[in-house]
């Protein structure tokens, strides 16, 4: 909203608008005189006019839009602002988003052992979501919940080290540090207590602890991260599912979704 990306505009009285329109205009035929020369300056004034008309007519939908005119930066309305794509792939290695830690002392234990923390409002709704499956008689196993960037720095160079695997193969299964879901404390893996084997399997999804997550997990704010397809091109995650019911874990979520070029509705 705040961008101020079109400096054309002293202001923004609409008596500035009669102004600029045959100020452009005349510069066309300007340039169309000079054109006749050198096929160059053809080509040249060419792409001169082609530009001008688009900021012509760019300016002519601004002034005609009928909104925002409270505020006295009008700019955003016209300016559709595509800048984000360079911070992307700044910002993502090997598909993975970056995720920044968190605070320690939003952290509270979600298993009696205190091993396993998320970030508070979601430690809460994960255990009343590990209770409504109880009720139902579905053990939903807490297996990994916050990790530090230390922690996958080990679970991607070590673990990938171990495993003989790349980079590029390892981060098809772990993110990046930096990178993980993990980090912000809202991120759980679940396993069905129940059927341990299927920990951190892709046949998790054939338990009860899946299908009860899959028809209940949203009444909880959880969802889960990396369906089957998506675009992130993470592999498929049925375990690891992320808290979205507060504003900040939505803009940790959405907000870096939304800097994807790609089309991330599915
Ligand atoms: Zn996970």
């Amino acid at each position: 909203m705040k961008k101020a990306g079109f400096s054309e505009k002293p202001q923004n009285s609409s008596s500035g608008a009669g102004d600029d329109i045959p100020v452009a205009l005349r510069d066309t035929p300007d340039t169309g005189s000079k054109l006749r020369v050198q096929p160059l300056v053809l080509v040249i004034g060419g792409l001169t006019g082609f530009v001008l008309l688009s900021v012509i007519s760019g300016f002519l939908f601004f002034v005609t839009a009928p909104k925002k005119t409270t505020d006295s930066l009008p700019s955003t309305g016209s300016v559709p602002a595509p800048t984000n794509s360079p911070s992307i792939d700044s910002n993502t290695i090997l598909g993975h988003l970056a995720y920044g830690e968190a605070p320690e002392s939003e952290l509270v234990p979600i298993t009696a052992d205190g091993r396993i923390k998320m970030r508070q409002a979601a430690a809460q709704k994960f255990q009343a979501m590990v209770q409504a499956a109880r009720s139902a008689g579905v053990i939903l196993a807490p297996i990994s919940g916050f990790r530090s960037v230390k922690d996958q720095e080990q679970l991607f160079f070590g673990v990938g080290a171990q495993r003989n695997q790349t980079p590029a193969q390892r981060a098809a299964l772990s993110a990046p540090p930096g990178h993980s879901e993990h980090h912000t404390g809202y991120a759980v893996d679940i396993g069905d207590g129940t059927v341990p084997a299927t920990n951190l399997q892709a046949n998790f999804e054939n338990t009860k602890a899946y299908q009860w997550l899959q028809a209940n997990a949203a009444r909880f704010s959880f969802e889960m991260s990396f369906p089957k397809g998506n675009t992130q091109g993470v592999s498929y995650e049925p375990w690891h599912w992320r808290f979205v019911g507060d504003s900040n874990s939505l803009e940790t979520f959405y907000k870096a979704r939304n800097l994807k070029p790609t089309n991330t509705t599915n």
